[in-house]
């Protein structure tokens, strides 16, 4: 057994170092008890799903340099990709008992909400009419190394017993920051999921290119990586927080004025705290088939039709282009999203919740609160107002088509 005060940091899928309250707990600790020892530790948080390959190859990216980056700095980081964080600290018990367990939070903008879930608002504009004052500012990176921070140094012959009960971190993928080696070359999203390809795309999306300042009439297009800011990915892995973009725009704000892609960004960003703090409010109803409203909608139990849907062979070629799309990058713009999730529930009548879980596990941006939060809404079963006591808003394919591909440019990519 290893000797000493140590402190056990289970990151549970958020892979970075910036604006991550629970390192800057955690020293606090070691230093309170006036030295002691870190460990970091990559495992699923519990009750978690297996991810989908798409988001493991991200996930690999993430931790892989993560890895990297805490070892340079003489801190175990140890992964059991696979395991809960209960089963890893198990596994751990015969070197490590540790005197404090801390566990890493998904980045949400506000640290609670208020309302009970009787209170909660079953609406997005409810709910922020009801928002206050503006998130916390992000946290800096934390200083995680060195004696003059109360950090007792690791042995070689400790870090060697570690590392013999975890298994080898994730090697990177490996290939260029972007281009065909990140996949298939039609991807819109064609980056590495790590910290720093993470902050480079924000300040490129921000401050380096048009894309914020364009961001209010190009969001709703279908092709290429710059018409929407693609920060999704980043943010399922956690190597990119929510307040450090919310940051990020008001310092955008400051030197260029207000604007409407910032308004936008802004009205985007809140949507995701939305179905998060709903998601924890309404629990289990929040994913069930008849959702919030408690309703169930009208739905054929078809199996060979949605096999033929998940392997983009519905007939409909649109619908099949972005299908085409997704099992091939695992990233859909929003537009395509809807639509996809729009025929699923009213022309093919297929049960939401199918769809749903076929998205979470193919999606490389898979969040199950976002997730099932949309498709939740356009099955007439979640929080679009227009859908109470009624039925589903229905997306008129062509009209949409026309207005949103006239040229059909996704259609002629993902044939
Ligand atoms: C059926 C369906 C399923 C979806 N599943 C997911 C999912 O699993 N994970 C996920 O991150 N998003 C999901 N979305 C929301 C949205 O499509 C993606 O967040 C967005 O397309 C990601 O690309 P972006 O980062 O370039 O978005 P941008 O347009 O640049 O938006 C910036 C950020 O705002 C947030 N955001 C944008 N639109 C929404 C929205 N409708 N709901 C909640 N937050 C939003 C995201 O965090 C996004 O990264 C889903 C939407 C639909 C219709």
């Amino acid at each position: 057994m290893l000797s000493g005060f140590t402190v056990v940091v289970a990151l549970e899928g958020q892979w970075r170092l910036h604006d991550q309250p629970v390192l800057h707990q955690a020293m606090d600790l070691v230093r309170r008890h006036q030295g002691g020892r870190l460990v970091l530790l990559a495992a699923r948080a519990e009750g978690q799903r297996l991810k989908g390959p798409h988001r493991r190859k991200l996930d690999q990216d993430a931790l892989g340099a993560l890895h990297a980056r805490t070892e340079a700095l003489g801190i175990p980081l140890l992964c059991f990709p696979e395991l809960p964080t209960a089963a890893a600290l198990k596994a751990l018990e015969p070197l490590v008992q540790p005197d404090a367990v801390l566990y890493g939070e998904q980045s949400r903008l506000f640290a609670g909400w208020p309302a009970s879930k009787a209170k909660f608002p079953r609406v997005f504009g409810e709910f922020r009419r009801h928002i206050q004052g503006a998130p916390e500012p992000p946290l800096p990176e934390p200083e995680i190394s060195g004696t003059a921070n109360g950090l007792e140094p690791w042995s070689a012959g400790d870090l060697g017993k570690l590392r013999y009960l975890s298994m080898a971190p994730p090697a990177p993928v490996p290939g260029p920051e972007r281009g065909p080696n990140r996949g298939d070359p039609r991807s819109a999203f064609p980056f590495r999921g790590d910290e720093a390809s993470a902050l480079g795309r924000l300040q490129h999306y921000v401050f380096e290119s048009d894309g914020l300042k364009n961001y209010k009439t190009s969001r709703n297009q279908l092709v290429g990586s710059e018409f929407s800011s693609k920060f999704s990915p980043f943010l399922a892995v956690g190597s990119l927080s929510v307040r450090r973009i919310w940051h990020a725009l008001e310092a955008h704000q400051a030197i260029f004025g207000p604007s409407e892609g910032c308004e936008w960004m802004r009205q985007e960003l809140l949507w995701r705290e939305f179905f998060l703090w709903s998601e924890q409010a309404h629990g289990e109803a929040f994913h069930s088939e008849s959702g919030i409203q408690d309703r169930l909608p009208h739905a054929i139990a078809d199996q060979e039709l949605f096999k033929r849907w998940s392997r983009a062979e519905c007939g409909q070629e649109r619908i099949d282009a972005q299908m085409r799309e997704l099992n091939a990058t695992g990233y859909l713009s929003n537009r395509g999203r809807q639509w996809v999730a729009s025929h699923f529930v009213n022309s093919l009548q297929l049960p939401w919740t199918w769809g749903a879980r076929y998205f979470e596990w193919m999606l490389i941006d898979a969040d199950p609160a976002l997730n099932t939060g949309n498709w939740a809404y356009l099955a007439g079963v979640g929080s679009d107002p227009r859908s109470f006591g009624g039925s589903p808003r229905r997306f008129d394919l062509e009209g949409q088509a026309k207005r949103y591909d006239p040229e059909e440019s996704h259609m002629q990519l993902w044939r």
